[in-house]
């Protein structure tokens, strides 16, 4: 086969089939791609428990569960160093306030999951005592619903909020 050159390289193919050759190799995507996609794979959730529903949190990041698999695995211990705040149980008036603090205290961009009935709607609390929902405080970006819900529903409602992380706008 005769020798061909291709942008000063000799490959010994025709342009056509080098073409066809580098479209197959080379990545090409756009920037706001990647940044969502390199946010999704590394997001940290602060280390934040209110209630029952925290047991299964914490259960989802152990050795069974593993939510190391999708680069979450370092739970902080300080919201300026988290992206993702879990509100894991019922939010008690008296929590609200600090709440809200923790959340004003993460950097920008940040996201919320309720879990659990109670965070998301006030569950089985229907009193003065307890909010009726943690969206009257944060903004909430997944809900994920059962009392409580199991391990495999929270990362569920994560991998759901990885994909509006992906297709949502970076630079917003
Ligand atoms: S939803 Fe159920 S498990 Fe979760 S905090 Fe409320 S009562 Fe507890």
């Amino acid at each position: 086969m005769p020798v061909e050159r291709f942008e000063g390289v000799h490959l010994g193919r025709t342009p056509e089939e080098v073409e066809e050759e580098v479209e197959r190799g080379v990545l090409l995507t756009t920037l706001d791609r990647a940044v969502g996609w390199a946010r999704k794979q590394s997001m940290w959730p602060a280390t934040f428990g209110l209630a029952c529903c925290a047991i299964e949190m914490m259960s989802s990041g152990a050795g069974q569960y593993d939510l190391s698999r999708w680069g979450m695995e370092l739970f902080r211990a300080s919201p300026r160093q988290s992206d993702l705040l879990i509100v894991s149980g019922r939010v008690s008036q008296k929590m609200a306030p600090p709440l809200r603090r923790i959340y004003d205290q993460m950097p920008e961009p940040r996201w919320v999951i309720a879990m659990g009935v109670c965070a998301s709607a006030g569950g089985m609390f229907t009193n003065y005592a307890v909010v009726q929902g943690v969206d009257t405080i944060v903004p909430v970006d997944v809900y994920v619903p059962g009392c409580p819900p199991k391990p495999e529903m929270l990362m569920f409602g994560i991998l759901k909020l990885q994909e509006k992380v992906r297709t949502s706008e970076p630079f917003r």
